[in-house]
């Protein structure tokens, strides 16, 4: 009998049996793939995220042999804000883009080290009952024969497509539809540092430097536009980034070279599943999703699988029963996670809102507020700080901006 069964062994299901075995729990964790692979990701990860990797011991690991971006250029249509946070309290000063075949594998190994026992290639194909109460999962590696394991608690760190949360019903109490499409691969000869760049008709390029001196690029449009896009897509990316930045295009055309096959994707939905319930709970993408344009979804993932694994020991150590600690889990979660999930939803649109726009502007036109911009991207400044009424007067006051176009209630309406 486990304390904990894990079902997903990434960047929520690692960290959480890594903590909890830290802490002396029985954990066991299970994935049906194998380490090191990849997955479908861009995996840019903040500040905020580093933070959680460096408070884990893992962080040295993890930038070994990944290029450090210290400096962002972000614009949407014809504003440009870039800049770099401040360093985090904690004293980091870059973001680190590494490969999910690496930084899956460290998390998982990690996992490992701490005493998890922790099977690989194995397929979760039910859970177990007792009564009401989630009592363990069946499975089985390959095609081997069937096999079952109790425990207290069984979470689901399984991605979206979450089997434990269709196994147990998981209502998702909010949500809308993803707006986009992506195509993304890596590249030799492109050293054009991070971009971050949206407009000029609904579309989106993203770059950055990644392990094996290679760089991420990444298109994104809206939905509707994928079929077409599909029938050439290196032409694709060419016409949208010779349409946001032509002088990159140039240097694309120039220089760049695709050594990968490219990953296209329609994005999952946004959504907020319900996350606890009798023995089971989930996790990461499981339980909270939206829209990758932000890239929050590995940074959100550490965080909440802290969270988790904090209110997951309390109980085991009977502290306070699950009872009070898994409501506490979701309230949290979702109480932290509601700006970026929102300024993510709006954003990703790939057109920003009245209120968006002038807020962006009047930062860029700011030393000061673009600093703090990019402290809020970086998950290091307080959004109800950034967005609050009295910053936003005060910024367009000093940036004198045009009385008719200051926003400083987000009222969430489209232009
Ligand atoms: C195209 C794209 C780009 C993105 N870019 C970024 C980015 O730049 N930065 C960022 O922070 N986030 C990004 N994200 C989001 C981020 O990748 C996810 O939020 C993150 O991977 C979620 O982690 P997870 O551990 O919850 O789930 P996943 O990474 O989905 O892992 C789930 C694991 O569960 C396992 N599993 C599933 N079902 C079973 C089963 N039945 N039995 C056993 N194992 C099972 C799977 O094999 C998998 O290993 C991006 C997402 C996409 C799709």
């Amino acid at each position: 009998m486990y304390d904990v069964i894990v079902v997903g062994t990434r960047v929520a299901g690692s960290p959480l049996a890594m903590l909890l075995a830290r802490q002396g729990h029985r954990v066991l964790a299970v994935d049906r793939a194998s380490f090191p692979s990849d997955t479908p990701s861009t995996h840019y990860i903040h500040q905020a995220g580093l933070g959680f990797l460096k408070s884990w011991g893992l962080l040295d690991a993890v930038a070994a042999g990944c290029p450090p971006i210290r400096h962002l250029n972000f614009t949407y249509t014809d504003i440009a804000i870039p800049g770099m946070a401040d360093p985090s309290a904690d004293g980091i000063d870059a973001v680190y883009c590494p490969r999910r075949t690496v930084l899956d594998k460290i998390l998982v190994d990690a996992a490992g080290e701490s005493g998890a026992e922790v099977i690989e290639g194995f397929t979760v194909t039910g859970l177990l009952r007792d009564g009401d109460s989630v009592a363990g999962i069946r499975g089985r590696v390959g095609d081997g024969p069937e096999q079952e394991f109790r425990a207290k608690l069984v979470v689901g760190a399984d991605g979206s497509n979450s089997i434990v949360a269709k196994e147990v019903g998981a209502a998702t109490y909010e949500g809308s539809p993803a707006a986009c499409f992506i195509y993304y691969s890596y590249y030799e000869g492109v050293d054009w540092g991070m971009h971050h760049r949206t407009g000029f008709g609904e579309q989106q390029f993203a770059s950055w430097p990644t392990n094996d001196d290679l760089a991420l690029v990444a298109v994104m449009r809206k939905r509707d536009r994928f079929r077409d896009f599909r029938t050439d897509p290196d032409a694709g990316v060419q016409e949208i980034v010779d349409q946001i930045d032509p002088e990159i295009g140039a240097r694309l055309r120039e220089t760049g070279k695709r050594v990968e096959p490219f990953r296209p994707m329609l994005y999952p939905d946004n959504y907020r599943r319900q996350s606890f319930g009798p023995g089971w709970a989930l996790v990461g993408d499981a339980g909270y999703h939206k829209d990758p344009f932000t890239g929050w979804g590995i940074t959100d993932a550490f965080k909440y699988s802290q969270l988790l694994a904090d209110l997951v020991h309390e109980s085991l150590s009977g502290a306070r029963p699950f009872a009070e600690t898994m409501p506490e889990y979701q309230r949290e979660r979702d109480a932290q996670s509601a700006s970026t999930y929102e300024l993510t939803q709006s954003i990703s649109e790939l057109t920003l809102t009245p209120y968006y726009d002038s807020v962006f502007r009047a930062a860029s036109m700011s030393e000061h507020y673009s600093k703090k911009f990019f402290g809020l991207i970086a998950g290091l400044y307080p959004p109800d700080k950034f967005f609050g009424e009295a910053e936003l007067t005060a910024l367009y006051e000093e940036v004198n901006f045009p009385v008719a176009d200051r926003h400083v209630v987000n009222t969430g309406v489209s232009a």
